[in-house]
């Protein structure tokens, strides 16, 4: 049995994962004293935040902007208690330009808040009181999350956590726990705007996974609020891969151990209580078995669901049943020369093709572009990383894979083409990631991403807790509150590391 040198005289704590989240939760654990191994199946710690190299070029996986790097912002937080260096990166601004069908001049998400008040005015006359709603709910929100509440709690430690971050001021957000987006829309007379739903659902498929219809607005809040100063979002120097990177220099510094290429394959359950893990080396195939105080499963909660097997408790195993279906995406990376991409052109972009097509399936595009400078491609050249959310069942069940594949990527850069110069010559290099890519490269069981949605039943105190029903067996990561997102996960991992202290 190899020799994993897990401190006897100290707790131990197992991660299933590198993501950002078990990633965080290890280092912080290990920050605190605690014997921490992560374990990751994949070539390279990051999951959706990694990145990869080809020609030259660095392409992210997945993620490309990062929130939570103000003061106060969590990664800062966590960076600042770690005592490592925050990655350097640019403001985002606009955070990004939104180009709905047939319109040439984007609706730019600036910012400076009052330059992003009255381009929503202009761009959706009579909108604002909306807008006003959103900001009251953010602020009160954003209060809440930053006195580090316990959502949904699940034992009186728990409980009383999330009761001493009430304030008077967040009462105000109460009446609207059960509001979705088109609920607030229609309050505030705006139930035909069709042009401001689209806009919304466009951005929320981004944060949420759904439509405005169907978020939670309490989640909008704060995904449409956060682009605004003094909050923001960043566009890292180098790759996203300096995020992971810098967590496992602290995890390491701190005595924690990473082993990638090594796959979690069952979690041990004796009396109610996690105790072990059954891990398989991929290089040499050797399989053994690891005993552990507590373990931290960042993973989907339907790959903890399959990791639990038998033990996985019935009631738990049929609410993630019940989930109605998660997108994957479809992601196509291109290498091109810096003369296909227009003077001025902003980090991030969306575009819908068809007012009446699906938000996703390629008819709706995020676009993310390097700059000069931002390490990403070499000199003269640039990157353009476009992806789309998409249904993950045909990418399984297709007889034709790399035909799907290869239609999916034409069909990109020919809508990416009306934005971009994008010709046989300025083209030097092309890949594409599909749910099954996904599925291959971060585990997540069919290639989902993105969490479970934040729709009311879903979301915040009705979404699945970080304690979960086996006792020192904890969730972190985008299915868990407060949902996707690089900042997201890494809040789910300090709530862990919080709980598991708390129990010591
Ligand atoms: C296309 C796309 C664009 C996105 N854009 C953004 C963005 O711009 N900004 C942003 O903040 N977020 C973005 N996100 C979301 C963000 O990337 C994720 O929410 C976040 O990175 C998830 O982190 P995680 O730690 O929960 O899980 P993951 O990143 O999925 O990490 C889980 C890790 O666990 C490992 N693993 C799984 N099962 C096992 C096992 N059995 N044994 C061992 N290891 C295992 C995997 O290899 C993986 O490394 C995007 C996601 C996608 C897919």
């Amino acid at each position: 049995m190899p020799s994993l040198s897990l401190n006897k005289n100290q707790s131990r704590v197992i991660v299933v994962g590198a993501g950002i989240g078990g990633l965080t939760a290890g280092a912080l654990l290990a920050h605190r004293g605690y014997s921490v191994l992560i374990l990751d199946q994949a070539l390279v710690p990051g999951g959706c935040a990694s990145t990869f190299k080809r020609q030259g070029f660095t392409f992210d996986v997945g993620a490309t902007q990062v929130a939570g790097l103000e003061p106060g912002g969590i990664h800062h937080r966590i960076f600042s208690e770690l005592n490592i260096d925050l990655p350097e990166a640019t403001p985002c601004d606009p955070a990004c330009a939104v180009y709905l069908p047939g319109e040439s001049t984007p609706i730019n998400v600036w910012r400076d808040s009052q330059k992003w008040q009255e381009e929503r005015q202009k761009q959706f006359p009579g909108s604002e009181p909306f807008w006003q709603l959103l900001t009251t709910l953010f602020n009160a929100s954003w209060e809440f999350q930053g006195r580090d509440p316990v959502l949904p709690p699940r034992n009186l430690w728990d409980l009383g956590q999330l009761i001493q971050a009430v304030r008077p001021s967040t009462l105000i957000t109460a009446p609207f726990t059960l509001f979705t987006v088109g609920d607030a829309l229609r309050l505030c007379g705006l139930g035909s705007d069709s042009r401001l739903r689209t806009f919304l659902d466009l951005q929320l498929k981004l944060y949420s996974q759904v439509s405005a219809e169907e978020t939670a607005l309490l989640y909008a809040a704060t995904a449409l609020s956060v682009s605004q100063l003094p909050q923001g979002l960043f566009h890292l120097q180098g790759s996203m891969q300096v995020l992971s990177d810098r967590l496992v220099e602290s995890l390491e510094r701190d005595g924690g151990k990473l082993l990638m290429r090594h796959t979690v394959e069952k979690i041990n359950v004796e009396n109610g209580k996690a105790n072990a893990v059954v891990i398989k080396n991929q290089k040499t195939g050797e399989v053994w078995t690891e005993s552990a105080d507590h373990v931290v499963a960042n993973v989907t909660v339907q790959n903890l669901v399959e990791l639990l097997g038998e033990n996985a408790p019935s009631g738990y195993k049929q609410r993630v049943a019940k989930l109605p279906p998660t997108s994957g995406a479809f992601v196509v990376y291109l290498g091109v020369e810096k003369s296909a991409i227009p003077a001025d052109c902003p980090p991030h972009l969306q575009f819908l093709y068809d007012i009446n097509g699906p938000i996703g399936e390629n008819n709706s595009l995020f676009v993310s572009v390097s700059h000069e400078g931002d390490g990403r491609a070499p000199e003269g050249k640039a990157t353009i990383i476009a992806s789309s959310f998409v249904d993950f069942t045909p990418w399984w069940n297709t007889q034709d894979y790399e035909g799907l594949k290869q239609k999916f990527t034409q069909d990109a850069i020919s809508k990416l083409s009306q934005y971009f110069y994008l010709k046989p010559e300025t083209i030097i290099y092309v890949e594409a990631a599909t749910p099954k890519t996904f599925a291959h490269f971060t585990g997540r069981e069919s290639g989902i991403v993105g969490g479970i949605g934040q729709r009311i039943p879903t979301f915040g105190p009705f979404g699945f807790a970080n304690r979960t029903p086996i006792n020192n067996l904890w969730l972190v990561g985008d299915s868990t509150h407060p949902g996707e997102g690089t900042a997201g996960v890494s809040y789910s991992a300090l709530t862990v590391v919080r709980q598991i202290q708390a129990q010591n």
